[in-house]
Order: structure tokens, then C-alpha cells, then sequence
């Protein structure tokens, strides 16, 4: 059963992508488009948010920054969207408090599925 997300992407192009999919799923979708925008709104959404998809890569407040911003709080689980698949990168989003990591350009079922994986994971 899914519940409700937050996609957090500066591009538009892939916010929609992103939305029309998880709709698809089940999810209930709420986009923020750059960093400073997803801690509002996790603000307003908590307790009743499940998962944030995070671009790391945003204007005004990126995604390493927000996410250490939203995690000092309860905070959902975090999959970091990174534009480089490098361990420095990957090892950053995990210090700022994501869950799991995808390298951009992604395949959107492996994103499906690893979101999927994720939630049976906190669900069990
Ligand atoms: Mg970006």
C-alpha cells in the first residue's frame, strides 16, 4: 500500500515523469522543485509523508543540504537522485541522511523497484 511522496527535482521534465509514475503505482505525489521548497513542504506534510525522492543537483538549496535540514527532524526515508554515480558523491548523500542513493540517468523501473524494495523493507 502506497502512501504519500514527495518528489523533490529543478526539472520540471522529470518531476512530471516521476509524478505520472507513482500516480500510476498508487502513491499520492506532491512535488517541491528545488531544495528550499521540500522543507516546506515536508513541514507542512509530516507526519503524514512516506518517502521523499530528492535530486541532489537543485538551485537555491540542493538536495545534500536539504536533506540534512529535513532528517534534524522525523523525517520519511530519502532516496537521493545523484547526476554521478562517484562513491564521494554517493557517500555525501549518505552522511546529509538519505536512505539509499540512484545515479542519474536512471532507468524509471529501477527506481520503481528499488522504492518498492524500500518500503517492504520499513514495513517488515
Ligand atoms: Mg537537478
Amino acid at each position: 500500500m502506497p502512501g504519500r511522496m514527495l518528489i523533490v527535482d529543478d526539472q520540471r521534465g522529470v518531476r512530471r515523469l516521476l509524478e505520472e509514475l507513482f500516480k500510476k503505482e498508487g502513491w499520492d505525489v506532491q512535488c517541491a522543485g528545488d531544495g528550499r521548497e521540500a522543507i516546506e513542504k515536508v513541514e507542512n506534510l509530516m507526519p503524514d509523508l512516506d518517502l521523499i525522492l530528492m535530486d541532489l543537483k537543485m538551485p537555491n538549496v540542493n538536495g545534500l543540504e536539504a536533506t540534512r535540514i529535513i532528517t534534524e527532524k522525523k523525517s520519511p526515508p530519502i532516496i537521493m537522485m545523484t547526476a554521478y554515480g562517484e562513491i564521494e558523491v554517493i557517500q555525501q548523500a549518505l552522511d546529509a541522511g538519505a536512505t539509499k542513493c540512484i545515479s542519474k540517468p536512471f532507468d524509471i523501473m529501477a527506481l520503481r523497484d528499488m522504492v518498492n524494495k524500500l518500503m517492504l523493507e520499513i514495513a517488515s
